[in-house]
This record gives C-alpha cells, sequence and structure tokens, in this order.
C-alpha cells in the first residue's frame, strides 16, 4: 500500500512552517519547510509544444506500482512535451502479487513492461534485487548500476523517492533513493568508474531530480496533471498484480453483482469498470493536493534543478572584449 500519510493537521505544519520562515510563504500539506533549503512553491503548468526535446528522462520505482501512484501524470506530461523517457524497476516485486513467488514476479514484470508503453517511455530496465530486501544490497553496487545508466541513456532528468522523506518504512524505497542521490552527481565525474568511458561512455551528471514520497516531505513543486489524468489512470490500471487499481473495479463490480447491487460508475464494460474505480477512489490524494492550489488534480515533489553559476553570470554580465 503506497498511500500517503500524513503527521498531524496542515494548521499544525503551517504553524511550524510560520515559526521557521515568517509568514506568506505557501506551504502544502505534509512539507515541512526547515531553515535549510526552504524556497518558493513552484506550480507547474502544462507547456505548448515540445520543450524538452531532446532531453532524456528515468523514471525510477523500487516497485512496479510507485511511480503510478506518485508520479505517472507528471510523467506522461513530460514526456507529452519532448523529453525521451526509460523506465527503471529496481526490484522485481516477488513479494507482491498472486500465486506463487514465480507467478508474482512474471506477473509484475509483465505489468510493469505495460506500464512503460502506457507512458510513452521508450525502453524499461529491471534490476531485479529481491523484494523487501534492498538493505542487504551493496550500497555501492546499486550505485555504479545507476552511474552506468545514467551514462549510458544520457539521462538530464530522474523521478525517484524522496531520500530525505519522512517516515518512510520500507527498504526498498529508502534504499534506492540514496544510491540515486548520490549516483546523480557522481555520474558527472570522470573519476568514478574510468572504466565507463574506456568502453566508449561519456560522464552525465543528472541535473534535474523530482522526488515523490508517500509520508511527510519538503514540496517546492506542484504539477498540475489534470491534462494527464486520463494517462494516470491507464497507469494504475495496468497495474494488476499488486493493485489497487489493475482490476479492482471488475471484481467489485462482481461483488456487488452476487449481492444483487450494483454501481453505475462502473459502466457496463471490464475497461470501465477499472478506470472508473480509479477514477474515483485511488486519486483522493491528487485531488486534495489540487484543490490546495487551485488544480482539479496535481502530484507534489521536491525538486531540485540544475543551480546556476556565479562565474557564468558574472561573466556574462561584465566580461569585456580584450
Ligand atoms: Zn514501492
Amino acid at each position: 500500500m503506497h498511500r500517503r500519510h500524513f503527521l498531524g493537521s496542515s494548521a499544525a505544519w503551517a504553524a511550524y512552517g510560520a515559526q521557521s520562515e515568517g509568514p506568506g510563504r505557501q506551504y502544502a500539506r505534509g512539507a515541512v519547510m526547515g531553515t535549510a533549503g526552504a524556497e518558493e512553491l513552484v506550480i507547474e503548468r502544462a507547456q505548448t509544444g515540445k520543450p524538452h526535446a531532446g532531453k532524456v528522462l528515468a523514471a525510477i520505482q523500487p516497485h512496479a506500482d510507485d511511480i503510478p501512484f506518485f508520479a505517472a501524470g507528471t510523467v506522461a506530461k513530460l514526456i507529452e512535451e519532448g523529453y525521451t523517457g526509460y523506465l527503471i524497476r529496481v526490484t522485481n516485486d516477488d513479494m507482491a502479487g498472486p500465486g506463487t513467488i514465480a507467478d508474482t514476479v512474471m506477473a509484475n514484470e509483465k505489468d510493469n513492461e505495460e506500464l512503460a508503453k502506457t507512458l510513452g517511455l521508450v525502453g524499461a530496465f529491471d534490476l531485479n534485487y529481491n523484494n523487501h530486501r534492498m538493505d542487504e544490497v551493496s550500497p555501492s553496487e546499486l550505485r555504479s548500476r545507476f552511474i552506468f545508466l545514467f551514462r549510458l541513456l544520457r539521462v538530464d532528468t530522474i523521478f525517484c523517492y524522496d531520500p530525505w522523506g519522512h517516515y518512510e518504512e520500507n527498504p526498498d524505497h529508502y534504499v534506492t533513493a540514496l544510491a540515486v542521490e548520490s549516483a546523480c552527481w557522481m555520474s558527472g565525474g570522470s573519476k568514478d568508474y574510468p572504466e565507463h568511458m574506456a568502453a566508449g561512455l561519456k560522464t552525465k551528471g543528472v541535473a534535474e531530480r523530482y522526488y515523490y514520497a508517500r509520508g511527510p516531505q519538503l514540496v517546492n513543486r506542484v504539477v498540475d496533471i489534470a491534462p494527464t489524468i486520463e494517462t494516470k489512470i491507464d497507469a494504475l490500471c495496468v497495474n494488476k498484480a499488486q493493485g489497487p487499481g489493475g482490476d479492482n473495479g471488475i471484481r467489485l463490480r462482481d461483488r456487488l453483482a452476487k449481492q444483487g447491487l450494483r454501481l453505475a460508475i462502473l459502466g457496463g464494460d471490464d475497461r470501465t469498470a477499472n478506470r472508473e474505480y480509479a477514477r474515483n477512489f485511488l486519486l483522493r490524494d491528487e485531488e486534495e493536493i489540487g484543490r490546495r492550489h487551485g488544480l482539479k488534480y496535481a502530484e507534489q515533489f521536491h525538486y531540485i534543478g540544475p543551480r546556476p553559476s556565479a562565474v557564468d553570470e558574472y561573466v556574462k554580465q561584465n566580461a569585456q572584449p580584450l
């Protein structure tokens, strides 16, 4: 289960933020705005054309359902705006799904392949670690695999769990997040894994990061996903092995039918039942985040972007011809 759990009341968090930062700053529910690194909240809206053409994103998820829950609307938005995208699944999801362990692995693998297609991603990588056991994985091995992929795919932007999100209890989430965080900058260093360069790769630091979380988080970016909500619903529905999207609309419809009941919202066919189940029951957080910012549906992140160089800025403004 990957729903967000928020601590305390929004008023309590607002009071915390006001104490730390002074009044007048915007706070998202669940966001803790400390004195270090506090930034203005940015609302990211749909852009026309293909402003991101030529850029590459990697949607990284420990499990097959993480991106569908927390970032599918934003990933779909960026793909529509020109990004080329890849999906990286870190575990084999062998603890979450139907049948035997082998059945579970197979079902999640198929879901993940379908998710990549649904989001318009051009490729998917499975790192194939055991589910729930990532705290026994070598941190440097995991980091080196991300560095290799960032250099190979020329990744500009990643989506991943927030390595500094609070109260995360799944080791697959926080171990992955910490490895990705360090890989993002180490992949830009020529002394890290020089054999990659000998094999023909080039260094490539990752400049933009969208960190999602299921607990309290320092939120500085809210993305309007109303234009891509249908794709997010599709992403929730292809996640059949572990839901809670998948075929749950069909299951609810059939369970009610045995009781002589029906829900009009579930429509008259399987696809409609699943999609409307997702729309009506699985988007409450997206509606709530959106409501706070005047949007119909939104996803929220801690975003880290490229930082302008003070030297470059100064040279641009002050350099004169010899
Ligand atoms: Zn997960």
